[in-house]
This record gives C-alpha cells, structure tokens and sequence, in this order.
C-alpha cells in the first residue's frame, strides 16, 4: 500500500490555500487527488475489536474525517465535527448543557434556531432561556449561577447585527461560561471567532461552505479544549445526525472554491448594497459593509470582508413587495443563502416566519426583504433589481 503523502500547511497559511489543500491527502491506495467517497456502512475486523480504526459508518468515515479536517483547518481550529444539518449541530452543542441550564442568546437568530431553542430545548431539555441585543444591554447583568452557554450569531440573520466577539468572549471566559458563534452569514473567508477566544463556531455548511445549494449539512468546530471536544465527539456518535460519505464529498468540493467565491460575493455584496442604499424605493439598507451599519466599526474590525447578505426595508406593501420579487428574472425567490445564484425572501413570510408567529422576540418586519448575492455579473444583477424596482 502507497504511503499516504502529508501535506504539511503552514501555521497562518493563506486561507485560500487551505481552502483548496485543508484536509486532503492522495488516497492510500491509488494516489487518487481528490477524497473517494468510502460508501460504506461497517468495516471488516481481522478478529472481533481488531481493525483499521474503523467500526461502523456512524462512528467513523474516512470522507467525513477529512471533511472535518478541512473545516478545522479553515476555522484555525483544532478539531471539527460535521452533522447532517446546521440545526442538528446547533442542538448538539445544546445538548451539552443539563436541564435547567441558563442562554443568553442574541435576540436576532435565524427562525430555525429559535425554534430548536423555544419549542424543543426549552420544552424538552428544561434549558432556559434570555434573548438580548449585546450592542445595547450588559450580559453581566443578565449572567446567573446557572448560566453556562452565550449563544452569538454574527452577522445574524436577518437584521445583520453585528457583535464584538472578543469582548463577549472575555465577558464569558471570567464567568467560565461556553460561548458558540453561529459563523455561517461571515465564513471562515471573512471571520474567525475561535481567534477571538470563543469555543465553538457552528456552521450551516448547507450555505458559503458548500456553496451550490445541493446539500444540507452542519458544523462545529472546537479550539484546543480536549475535555469538549470528547463531548462533542461522544453526542456526535451517541445521538447519530451525522452526514452521507456523498454529502461529505460534496462539502469538500465545495469548499476548494471558498476564497474565490467568497471573494466575489463580497465585491457584488457592497456594489449592491450601495445600489440599494441610492434607490428612491428602498427606505434603509442594512449591510455591514456601510459606514451607515450601526456596528460597522466592530465589523471592519474582525470582518476581513462583508459577505454577499443584505437585508432592506422597501418603502412600499408586502403586495409591491410581492409584484417586485415576481418580476425579478436572475434572483430566484427561495429560502437558504450563500450559494453561488442570488436568491431573495421575505424572512417575515418565509424564514423568519416561526418568530413572528411565536412572538417569542421583536418581530420581523413585514417589509424587510433579504437577498443572498451570488457570483454573476455585476452589471446583470443590478440591472435585475433596477427594472424590477420600477
Ligand atoms: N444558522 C443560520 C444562520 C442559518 O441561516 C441556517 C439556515 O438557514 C441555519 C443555521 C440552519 O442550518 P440548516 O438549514 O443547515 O439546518
């Protein structure tokens, strides 16, 4: 059997580089370049407890594993552990916490993280929770002897606030509380937050990370805390929401163009945000790329770039709002984000639709419009929202 060629990255290597060579080796046993899909379900031992390392699928994949690599690497990680959907990595770091357990959560989170958090941590698991805007209220005044977890999404979605990762991680380490940052708006192109000293990134890899919207998948993604990473690893096998070998592949793939395409989302991300911002339709843009974003100092601080979600507020009814989104010929009016096509939605209607009903949080506004910008010309998205905007 050929030796398997290490392919040894620098410590700070350009995240470009990473992205393409993060986890990969020359197979085994053909130097095939690219990571084979090891479809398999069990492995053979050469007597009972006696193998390669390898038991069962849900234990141990090989793609998975250098998945997992590549994406620690990305995040300048040391370990990663990927599921079957961001939502069942979320609820794996839930399931750290025991019955009783305290959050203070961003009161600005995607739909579904609400909803996993009100209607099924918090019914079932006995989790409490407070909601809070960290730009405006103190955490210390809401942390108590049974808080063990701040959740943070930055940039969240939908209204794309913006937190200090560094100062919410200090706040945290002092009081010996977790803190885990939904990572999936920024990428690991635009935002690191293990550098900031949280514990755990989490990823939708469903968005940037795959980036063709052809696979559901999640993430998480651990610094050098060996006592938290065997958590993670032992709710990852014990509760089982682990992805296919193909979906695996399909990450992987996606992951080699992350810079470029990251790169490209940025640049249309701000040429169509100030677009938007000078149209005489549109009432404010939220975009953190803006000087006009609220937090947009904290984010030109530990932001290497903007990313291509844009939220906005249309001066007109959800009727003009609906007329708009149907004239639209290259953004397809659909949930998700962060592939490669420009999408649109309405995240009081559509992703956001649970919190409105639940009226567990503020509402979404029914005029916010949300749009994930892809890779196409420029020229030809702007002309796009221009004649539909007329
Ligand atoms: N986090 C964010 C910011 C999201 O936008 C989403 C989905 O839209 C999720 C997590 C959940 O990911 P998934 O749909 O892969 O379960």
């Amino acid at each position: 059997m050929a030796k398997r060629k290490k392919l040894n990255l620098k410590k700070n290597q350009n995240i470009d580089t990473i992205a393409v060579h993060g986890g990969i080796k020359p197979d085994k046993l053909t130097g095939a370049v690219m990571t084979p899909i090891y479809a398999t379900s069990t492995y053979a031992n050469s007597s009972p407890g006696v193998n390669l390392g390898y038991e069962y699928g849900r234990s141990q994949n090989p793609t998975r594993e250098v998945l997992e690599d590549a994406l620690s690497k990305l995040e300048n990680g040391s370990k990663a552990y990927a599921f079957a959907s961001g939502l069942s990595a979320q609820s794996a770091v839930l399931d750290l916490l025991k019955p009783g357990d305290h959050i203070i959560a961003f009161n600005d989170l995607y739909g579904g993280t609400f909803r996993l958090l009100n209607e099924v941590k918090v019914k079932s698991s006995g989790l409490v929770v407070s909601y809070i805007d960290f730009n405006t209220e103190s955490i210390s005044k809401h942390i108590t002897k049974k808080t063990k977890l701040i959740w943070i999404e930055t940039p969240t979605n939908p209204l794309l606030k913006v937190t200090d990762l560094k100062k919410i991680a200090n706040v945290a380490k002092k009081n010996k509380i977790l803190t885990v940052c939904d990572n999936t708006f920024a990428t690991p192109h635009n935002q690191r937050p293990l550098e900031f000293g949280i514990d755990i990134v989490n990823h939708s890899t469903t968005k940037y990370i795959n980036g063709h919207s052809d696979v559901i998948g999640g993430a998480l993604i651990v610094g050098n805390n060996k006592s938290l990473q065997k958590k993670i690893s032992f709710i990852q096998n014990s509760v089982g929401a682990v992805p296919s070998p193909f979906d695996c592949f399909l990450i992987l793939r996606g992951i080699k163009t992350l810079g470029i395409r990251m790169k490209r989302h940025n640049e249309n991300g701000l040429k169509i945000a100030r677009f938007l911002k000078s149209h005489g339709k549109i009432k404010s843009v939220i975009y953190p790329g803006l000087p006009s974003h609220a937090q947009h100092k904290i984010a030109a601080k530990q932001m290497n770039g903007y990313g291509g979600m844009i939220s906005f507020i249309h001066k007109g009814s959800l009727v003009e709002i609906k007329s708009f989104m149907k004239k639209l010929k290259i953004f397809t009016t659909a949930e998700s984000l962060g592939g490669v096509e420009s999408l649109i939605e309405s995240p009081a209607l559509m992703t956001h639709a649970y919190v409105n009903s639940s009226k567990v949080n503020i509402p979404v506004p029914e005029n916010l419009v949300r749009i994930s910008v892809g890779i196409e010309n420029i020229d030809d998205l702007i002309e796009d929202l221009q004649t539909a905007l007329k």
